[in-house]
This record gives C-alpha cells, structure tokens and sequence, in this order.
C-alpha cells in the first residue's frame, strides 16, 4: 500500500486494526452453513513433495498412477492457445461425446466441475431446510457436506457391521429404503463406495429403487464405476428410462486420470438437468478440460490398460498386505481400506514420517482403519518396505 493509500484507509476507518481483530464473519453465515466445517482436504502434498522429493509415494487421493491418455495431453496441449476464450458454457462436444459412448440423449447430461461439484449442486437444486436426505452411515464424505450446505435434515442410515460377509462398513440397502420418510427429498449412494470400496450388486439396487417412492431422488455416485469387475455388478445406467428419479454421478478423475483438471457429469431424466442448469456456474469446466476430457473419452486403450493395471496391482497389494497379517476389505475401486482393528494414528504417523502418504479415516468414524490408493508398483513397494 502507498502511503497515501494508507493514509486514506485509516481516514475511513481509524480503529481498522481493532476491529479487524473482533470482526467474525462466522456469526453472520447463513442458517444451513453453521453445522458445516470444511472439507478436510488431508495433507498439505506441496509442502510434502518438497520435504520428500522424488521418494515420496502418494497413496492418499485414489488418483491413477498411469496418468491421462497420450490422446488428452494432446488436446490439453492444443487447447491452451485457446484460454484467452471463455470455454464453451453449454461443453456441447463433450456431452455430444459422451451422450453417444453412454447411449443417452445429451439432455440427460450435465458437466461439473469434478463430480463433486454435481453432488453439492444436487442437494442445492433440491432439498430446502424442511427435507430429509439419506444416505449410509460411512457413505462418501461429500454427501453429509451437500445435505448440510442445503440446510436438510441429514439421515445417517447404520452401515453393515465390521463383520459382514461381503460388504464390511458398506451401504445397507434395506435400511437405506426403509429411512425414507415422506420428507426425503434425496438419497445418496456411492457404488463403489469411498471409502469403504465395498459395492451392492445390480440386483440388490433393482430391489432397492422399486422399493423407493418415485418422488424421491436416488443418486447414485458412481466415481469408481470404470473400475468395476465383480460378477452381477454394472452401473445404475444399465435401467436406462426406466426410473425418472434416478441421477448418475460420474468423473474424469479417477480411471481417466485427469483428477487436476475437474471434470465431472451427471446422466439423469431431462428435467432434473434442466433445474441443475439453473444454478451450474456457466463456464464451471474450463476449456483444457472440456478438450481433455472429450480426447481421453476416445481413448479405450487407455482405459482398458489403467483398469487392468489397477486390478492386477490391487489384487499384488492386497495380498502382499495380507501376507503381513493386516486385514483388508474387499474393494471394487483403485483403494483399499486396511482394517487394523486399533486406533490406526500411530502406523499413519509413521508411514507419513518415511514420505508414504495415506488417508487415515478418523473423519469418517472409522480411527482403526486407513484408506490406500493402489499406486505404482514402486509406491506400492514403498509402502511395504515402509511398514513396521
Ligand atoms: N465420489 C466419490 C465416491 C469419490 O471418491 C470422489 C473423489 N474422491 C468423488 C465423488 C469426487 O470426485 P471428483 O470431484 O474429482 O469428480
């Protein structure tokens, strides 16, 4: 600030450095957002890959360790000459790319900016402060956020016990349908979810949307959906036009690997596009992203190699971590969620402390567990040399 700035601020207000000191924004936030704290975004990762350079291993995020397809870095790469432009506020060629690969209309689909976005906007567009929104006990994070940010009624439905056979902490149906109320306005579903990485099958849904009032939305978050295998497991999408009150969530983030950029979408009936684009930041995905997303849509090679590299390395890992008496829960994602039984701070303390990054789960109520990307086989070695 110039001196004359100065001067002129302390004209205006001669006590700023009091009042600056008392003022508190948080007393004046709006009704909905008083319960909400922030996302906990984990580690500070720039600061770590400075402290630990090339031997860090970065197990935290549930990115793909192969990276985007040479076809995206390509386009990325043209498209930079071009964000001078705004970038196309309606994202028609991907939509038009992606209403095609998914063979929907292109008003069944809208863009996000990371399917985060999507989520958060769903809840906004609507649940108001009198409804209800369901979702699993150990259910994706942002669900509670999005309910909360909408000022609904969060009902948080018991997840499978620890025990259970084939999804541990995983959603239970059953429970999910019989906790709508006739002011739930929204559910949300992770299939697979994060951070369990547990799944229901396709039949087990079919039972569960039948069951729920057609006046109720079900979302079904389907980030990890490229990486699915399990017999009698495919996606929500497979019900076509059947159930107009179906929404499903989908990213570039994960199997793509294009987590940086923030591309997202959304494939539900047309008039529940029609209400979120009311409320969508119009130029909310970028253009190197809308040219990256649509180039890697294209590239099946790539995806194929990303999801055999993924289920070859989980299953290494998983039974490497086996070998070592840790106990690890049945996953469909490009995580695994390691149950120690105890308190998992302390092996999280000294993983970080030789530069392996994971996420503990002590947010989520689950302290004895930790949640591991399934990273390059040298991260992966890493981790392993790593454990006490
Ligand atoms: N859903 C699930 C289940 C996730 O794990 C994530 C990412 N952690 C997201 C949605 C959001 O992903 P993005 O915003 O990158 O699309």
């Amino acid at each position: 600030m110039t001196q004359r700035a100065a001067d002129r601020a302390s004209e205006y207000s001669p006590d700023a450095g009091a009042a600056w000191k008392t003022f508190d924004a948080g007393a004046l936030v709006n009704r909905a957002l008083s319960a909400l704290r922030a996302y906990d975004p984990g580690h500070d990762l720039p600061a770590l890959r400075k402290r630990f350079g090339a031997a860090i291993a970065e197990l935290g995020s549930n990115e793909n360790p192969l990276g985007p397809s040479p076809m995206a870095l390509d386009a990325m790469r043209k498209s930079l000459a071009e964000t001078f432009r705004y970038p196309d506020p309606r994202g028609l060629s991907l939509k038009t790319a992606l209403a095609a690969h998914l063979g929907v209309g292109v008003d069944r689909i809208a863009l996000g900016n990371g399917s985060h976005e999507l989520l958060i906007l769903l809840a906004q567009c609507f649940a108001d402060l009198e409804h209800s929104v369901v979702f699993s006990q150990f259910g994706f994070a942002v669900f509670p956020i999005a309910t909360a940010a909408a000022g609904a009624i969060a009902l948080r439905v018991p997840a499978f016990s620890r025990e259970h056979a084939s999804a541990p902490y995983g959603h239970d149906l059953d429970a999910i349908a019989a906790s709508v109320r006739d002011d739930t306005r929204l559910v949300y579903l992770a299939n697979p979810n994060n951070p369990t990485g547990t799944w229901f099958d396709d039949a087990a849904f079919d039972r569960f949307i039948d069951r729920v009032p057609g006046n109720v939305l079900v979302v079904v978050d389907e980030a990890y959906s490229e990486y699915v295998d399990a017999h009698g497991l495919s996606s929500a999408l497979r019900l076509g036009d059947r159930h107009p009150n179906l929404i499903v969530t989908r990213t570039f983030s994960k199997a793509y690997g294009l987590a940086g950029l923030r591309v997202g979408y959304l494939v539900a009936h047309p008039s529940v596009v029609e209400v979120v684009e009311r409320l969508r930041e119009s130029f909310n995905v970028n253009n190197v992203a809308l040219a990256a997303a649509e180039a890697a849509l294209g590239d099946a090679a790539h995806l194929a190699k990303a999801r055999e590299f993924n289920r070859a390395e989980r299953d290494w890992l998983g039974a490497a971590l086996a070998e070592r008496g840790y106990r690890v829960l049945p996953s469909q994602t490009n995580f695994v969620l390691v149950d120690l039984g105890r308190d998992a701070a302390s092996l999280e303390r000294h993983l970080f402390e030789r530069g392996v990054i994971v996420r503990p789960m002590g947010g989520y109520g689950l302290a004895q567990t930790l949640r591991i990307s399934v990273g390059s086989r040298t991260e992966n070695q890493r981790l392993l040399d790593a454990l006490p």
